[in-house]
């Protein structure tokens, strides 16, 4: 979503020829490095090139409910149109993993609630503002006064391609940035610049023949290479999405309570995947190791408490509660989810509810199929 303020002009004129271009770079880049960023790159104010494929992919709708996609094309396409006077813009990302993971997908335990890696522990938005500010006012204490604008998530911004133009990566067939040395599980940020840096080169793809996270994906929303139906995926329908998850979609999601990282997880770069350097990502309320009954049984008053600056706040409290009853619908037969789910009616709204009576139906029918075999 724009922000209000992103109109405002960089237009201050910065005289940079007492500097080397490429040694003010790379003191940039290692004041970078210093404030936790995992990386760092300098990229063209200009994703043009990613108008025709966009495009295309409102037009088949695979941006669901998310219609602020549609707005500010202009904007998404020419950055300087979002902040007047940008004249270059320093990419950064942050790894998120607090352990390396195994470089091959393994199912967990099926009575776990999955929380993506990202959303464990805090909100990496205000980190990423917080710590771009900070590099803008190192650099003003460098080069003298410049104009610039932090952003996470937070603009109609291609914050991927603009990074892969600059050398981040290569957007990957499930459509995420690769680091050839660092995998994916990472988050991005752009400081909008007037400084007039060197860009960086873009860097070569290597997905090749590759599919595995296509096969893996339990909702086959990774329609083709490179474009992924947000209404199939399983991270926008725990996350945006508010209304009742269609049916078919349901075994799918199986315990993934809250995004979903299985793409990542399966692609053989993430097995150069690197962890955090700093420790807001660290799991809080052992959301990296909690069961979907436990979980079940947080009060809004416990949600609340326990998502305190936590990205997972965002679904809110009912929504939690949905995909959460969706899981244990997929959970192995058990006479104490039943009775779980059964007494919780009563405290949810009809969202919830349509979700509680499909798990409490899922859990029937195990129950009929564990007679059968024992
Ligand atoms: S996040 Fe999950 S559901 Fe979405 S494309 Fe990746 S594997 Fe599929
Ligand atoms: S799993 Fe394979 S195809 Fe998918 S992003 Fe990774 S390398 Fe590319």
């Amino acid at each position: 979503m724009a922000s209000t303020a992103s109109s405002q002009k960089l237009s201050q004129k910065i005289e940079l020829q007492q500097f080397d271009p490429q040694e003010l770079k790379a003191w940039i880049k290692a004041q970078a490095l210093d404030l936790g960023f995992s990386d760092c790159v300098i990229a063209k104010p200009d994703a043009q090139d990613q108008m025709p494929r966009f495009k295309e992919y409102l037009k088949r709708g695979y941006h669901a409910d998310m219609h602020y996609l549609e707005e500010n094309l202009e904007k998404r396409a020419n950055p300087t149109l979002l902040v007047p006077g940008t004249k270059s813009i320093i990419c950064v990302r942050m790894n998120y993993l607090v352990a390396s993971p195994k470089s091959r997908y393994v199912p967990f335990e099926p009575n776990s609630a999955i929380i993506a890696r990202y959303a464990r522990g805090r909100d990496y938005h205000k980190v990423m503002r917080g710590r771009l500010k900070t590099l803008a006012t190192r650099i003003k204490e460098k080069v003298g006064d410049f104009e610039s604008r932090p952003f996470a998530d937070s603009a109609p911004i291609f914050e991927k391609s603009l990074a892969e133009s600059a050398g981040m990566g290569w957007t990957g067939k499930h459509t995420l940035l690769i680091h050839k040395k660092s995998g994916s599980f990472f988050v991005l940020g752009e400081l909008f610049t007037s400084l007039e840096l060197p860009f960086d080169e873009p860097a070569t793809a290597h997905c090749g023949s590759c599919t595995a996270c296509i096969d893996i994906c339990p909702t086959q929303a990774i329609v083709e290479p490179y474009m992924l139906d947000a209404r199939k995926c399983i991270a926008y329908l725990t996350i945006e999405y508010k209304g009742i998850i269609p049916e078919d979609l349901r075994q799918g999601i199986g315990n993934r309570i809250f995004g979903c990282d299985d793409c990542q997880l399966i692609c053989p770069w993430n097995g150069f995947a690197q962890t955090a350097s700093i420790p807001d990502f660290d799991p809080r309320h052992s959301l990296d190791d909690i069961s979907l009954l436990e979980i079940w049984q947080w009060d809004e008053a416990t949600f609340l408490a326990n998502t305190e600056g936590s990205p997972i706040r965002r679904t809110g409290y009912q929504s939690f509660k949905r995909n959460i009853a969706i899981g244990l619908g997929n959970a192995p037969y058990s006479a104490e989810i039943v009775a779980k789910l059964q007494e919780a009616k009563i405290w949810h709204d009809e969202i919830v509810n349509v979700h509680i009576d499909w798990a409490i139906q899922q859990q029937s029918r195990q129950a009929i199929v564990h007679q059968i075999e024992k």
